[in-house]
């Protein structure tokens, strides 16, 4: 302890950026024992945690990280996957800068202990130990149908196994992840580590149907009659549009479907990609990690150029510091103060540029918000092949939803009460269908405490 005094902050090694632009792996090495060991021996093991304050799952993380540097990896391992339904995962994903290390209180000046990154080496460490998650020997009588199967459904069927409740899971794509595995490239969180966790809830019994579209293949009152309850972990799919001229021209794209035609070309050499960026001028509208994910994304497919337009400062940019970092060391170039005022387009309607205005960011008002302040006059045009709209996304809100009695606020998003059950008592959902879209972590929690809540109502 206290050796944060003897040791500097050290984050985990990243891989060459010429030779991690060649393909889709993570860029970041998890940390060898030795390194796990001292960086986690810097945590002064503070009487009140504010590290503990700010993760959303309330991890036990002083103790993972006494137990670390105790070299007790046992331990460590249990205590982390504890609260959590997929550690490794989170150490690899979560924004830590925002939430965990932001607070943690060397982050005054020593710099804060790497977190998520111990978290990650716990998780592996483990797993090379032979370490499994724990669940249910004994599966009860009880059975919930998990709709979806991104971050929110896959922590739901985790805690629901781990109670002992059968789950059936459906899924309307190929494979199960979801966000994790559709939305966030490879060089951030591998195929393999979310594969890993499925196959695990395989194994203690969960029953997996992929291709499996509820609404379509399945009908929601079906299972509303066949199973104990339902969860709800259907994302939020629908992308928001900067409503502006000629958005629907050709060569405009979302986010989500460059993310994922890359990855199902990955996954599968005989997938025909629908968007080709090799050799062309790429322009990605947004700020977010989203953003960022399909800057490097599109700089890995061979983009001959990549601009990143951004209507704030990169003060004010929402994403991780981190991820910016990383696109610029990738070679992405960055547009700030730009605001899209319409689409460019050619006479067979492809997308030929994009008119910006120019912004500044107002003084920071009582709250210590700043604002976008548009330039009058200030248009000026980047000539684009291809666009890629990252401006975040909305609950989809589909009919399923009303024909079951699930409400919806004005903007589409599920509502709950406190246990995460909706308007039809046997129906529960969480992550971005109820909240929209935020982080794993907020889905993990959501799925979390869904599940809790359902295995108290039916195992009472
Ligand atoms: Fe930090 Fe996220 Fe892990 Fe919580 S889940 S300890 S916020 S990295």
């Amino acid at each position: 302890m206290q050796n944060f005094l003897n040791y500097d902050r050290s984050e985990p090694q990243k891989r060459n950026v010429l030779k991690r632009l060649k393909d889709f792996n993570e860029i970041y090495e998890v940390f060898n024992k030795s390194k796990a060991q001292v960086q986690a021996d810097r945590c002064v093991q503070c009487g009140d945690p504010y590290c503990l304050n700010a993760c959303p799952l309330s991890n036990f993380i002083p103790q993972w990280l006494k137990k670390t540097s105790g070299k007790d990896i046992d331990f460590a391992f249990k205590i982390s996957n504890d609260t959590s339904p997929f550690p490794e995962i989170m150490g690899r994903v979560c924004p830590q800068d925002r939430l965990c290390e932001g607070d943690c209180t060397l982050n005054d000046g020593y710099g804060a202990i790497t977190i998520g990154s111990i978290e990650t080496f716990i998780s592996e460490e483990g797993f090379k130990k032979g370490l499994k998650p724990k669940f249910s020997t004994k599966l009860t009588d009880k059975r919930v149908a998990v709709i979806g199967s991104g971050p929110a459904s896959l922590s739901a069927a985790t805690f629901l196994l781990r109670s002992g409740i059968n789950v059936d899971m459906f899924e309307k794509d190929d494979r199960a992840g979801g966000l994790l595995t559709y939305g966030i490239p490879g060089f951030k969180l591998e195929k393999d580590v979310v594969k890993r966790r499925v196959d695990w809830l395989v194994e203690a019994g969960m029953n997996l149907h992929v291709n499996s579209d509820v609404g379509k293949d399945v009908l929601l009152e079906d299972l509303v009659s066949k199973y104990d309850a339902i969860f709800l972990g259907i994302g939020a799919t629908k992308w928001n549009k900067a409503r502006i001229e000629n958005e629907d021209a050709k060569n405009s794209y979302s986010a989500m479907e460059l993310l994922k035609d890359v990855q199902k070309g990955i996954f599968s050499d005989s997938y025909e990609k629908k968007i080709d960026v090799k050799g062309k001028n790429v322009v990605v509208i947004g700020g977010g990690d989203t953003a960022m994910d399909c800057v490097r994304t599109s700089i890995r497919e061979g983009a001959l150029s990549v601009t990143c337009a951004y209507r704030r400062d990169e003060e004010n940019m929402p994403g991780s510091k981190k991820e910016f970092v990383n696109a610029t060391e990738e070679g992405a170039e960055f547009s700030f103060n730009s605001s899209p005022k319409r689409i460019i387009t050619d006479e067979d309607g492809s997308v030929t540029g994009v008119e910006f205005l120019q912004t500044v960011m107002t003084e920071p008002d009582e709250s210590g918000r700043s604002s976008v302040k548009i330039i009058d006059g200030s248009e000026f045009i980047v000539q684009t092949d291809i666009l890629i709209m990252a401006l975040g996304f909305s609950p989809l809100n589909p009919e399923f939803l009303a024909k079951n009695s699930v409400k919806t606020d004005s903007r589409g998003k599920i509502e709950v009460n406190e246990a995460f059950q909706t308007s039809n008592e046997k129906i529960y959902a969480g992550g971005d269908c109820h909240r929209g879209a935020h982080l794993v972590v907020t889905a993990a929690l959501e799925g979390r405490e869904a599940a809790m809540a359902i295995s108290k109502k039916l195992l009472r």
